[in-house]
C-alpha cells in the first residue's frame, strides 16, 4: 500500500470548503463505506482539490475544467460496484461543465454531484460565476453584475436528477446527513452546497446566510419523496416553486426525491442482462499480450 503524506490543506482560512470536506469524511465513515470503494472526482477551482485533502484512502481524480461528470460517468458504468462522488464548483459545474450536469440528469446515473457554491471564480481571483444573482458587486468585479443568476436546483429538476437538495457548508452535521443521504439514493443526486468565500465574496458571507438560512425539516407538512407514481408530478411541481425561494429565507435540506425511476444501470441491464455480473472493469482487453480490440490479429495467432 502506497503510504499517505500529510497534505497541507491550503484554502484561506474561514474557507467554507473546510465545512464540505468534514462533513463528506464523516458522511463515509459514518455509512461505512470501504473507502477503497469510493472515487472522488472533481475539476478545476478551489473544490477541485478536496480528493487531496480528504483524510481517507479513497481514491481521487483530479480532472479538467467542468469535466468531472464525463469521468464519473465514465469511472461509474465500467465499474457499477464504485460509489462515485462528484465535488465540483458553481463555476466549473454550472459554466463549462452545465452540458454534463444537464446530461447527467437525463441517465439518472447513480452519482452524487456536490457543487460548491459561492458566487464567484474563487481560484482566479473572484469573477462572477453563474450563480451569482443580477446586480450584486462583489469585491473583485469593477461594476455590479449584469447576468441573472442560473438556479442549479431548477435546472437540476428539469434535467431529471431523482434527488435535489441544498446544504450549508458551516452546518456541518445537516450537510453530513444530506450526503449520506446523496449517496444511499439510487439514481442522480445533486445538493447544492452554500460554500461562502470569504476571500472574493463579501456579499454572500456566513454573517449573510446565518441570518437567511432555514430548514425544511422544520417546515410543518413538508414532505419531498415520492413514494407513489401519482405523487411524482405534484412533488416535483413544489421543488420548483420552492427552489425560487432566495432572499430573506433560504431553505436547505431536501426539495425532491424519487427513486421510481430507473437508474442508466437499470436501463443498461435490460439491454445488457449480465452488465451488473461481468461490467467492463472486469472484462479481459487483451488475450496473451493482443488487444481484444484486434480480431484480425487474435484470429492470425488462433487465440480467438
Ligand atoms: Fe475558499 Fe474563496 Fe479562498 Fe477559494 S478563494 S479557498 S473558495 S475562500
Amino acid at each position: 500500500m502506497v503510504e499517505r503524506k500529510p497534505v497541507f490543506v491550503d484554502w484561506c482560512p474561514g474557507c467554507g470548503d473546510f465545512g464540505i470536506l468534514r462533513a463528506e469524511e464523516m458522511a463515509i465513515r459514518e455509512l461505512g463505506i470501504d473507502p477503497k470503494s469510493v472515487v472522488i472526482v472533481s475539476g478545476i477551482g478551489c473544490s477541485g482539490k478536496i480528493p487531496h485533502f480528504m483524510n481517507l484512502p479513497i481514491s481521487g481524480v483530479h480532472t479538467l475544467h467542468g469535466r468531472s461528470i464525463a469521468f464519473a460517468t465514465g469511472i461509474k458504468l465500467s465499474n457499477p460496484s464504485l460509489e462515485v462522488i462528484v465535488n465540483v464548483g458553481d463555476g466549473d459545474g454550472l459554466g463549462i461543465g452545465m452540458g454534463h450536469f444537464v446530461h447527467l440528469g437525463r441517465r439518472n446515473i447513480d452519482i452524487a454531484v456536490l457543487v460548491h457554491n459561492n458566487g464567484v471564480y474563487g481560484l482566479t481571483k473572484g469573477q462572477a460565476s453563474p450563480t451569482l444573482h443580477r446586480g450584486e458587486k462583489t469585491k473583485s468585479l469593477p461594476k455590479p453584475n449584469i447576468m441573472d443568476a442560473v438556479n442549479p436546483l431548477a435546472v437540476a429538476l428539469a434535467a431529471g436528477y431523482t434527488f435535489v437538495a441544498r446544504g450549508y457548508a458551516y452546518d456541518v452535521m445537516h450537510l453530513k446527513e444530506l450526503i449520506k443521504k446523496a449517496i444511499l439514493h439510487k439514481g442522480s443526486a445533486l445538493i447544492d452546497i452554500l460554500q461562502p468565500c470569504p476571500t472574493y465574496n463579501d456579499i454572500n458571507t456566513k454573517e449573510w446566510y446565518d441570518k437567511r438560512v432555514y430548514k425544511l425539516d422544520n417546515v410543518p407538512g413538508w414532505d419531498p419523496v415520492v413514494r407513489k407514481e401519482e405523487e411524482a408530478q405534484k412533488k416535483f411541481e413544489q421543488a420548483i416553486m420552492k427552489s425560487y425561494e432566495w432572499g430573506e429565507k433560504i431553505p436547505i435540506g431536501i426539495f425532491y426525491q424519487n427513486e421510481l425511476v430507473p437508474t442508466f444501470e437499470d436501463r443498461l441491464t435490460s439491454n445488457i442482462p449480465n452488465y451488473r455480473e461481468y461490467y467492463p472493469a472486469k472484462q479481459q482487453i487483451e488475450i496473451n499480450g493482443i488487444s481484444t480490440t484486434k480480431i484480425d490479429e487474435l484470429i492470425k495467432a488462433k487465440r480467438i
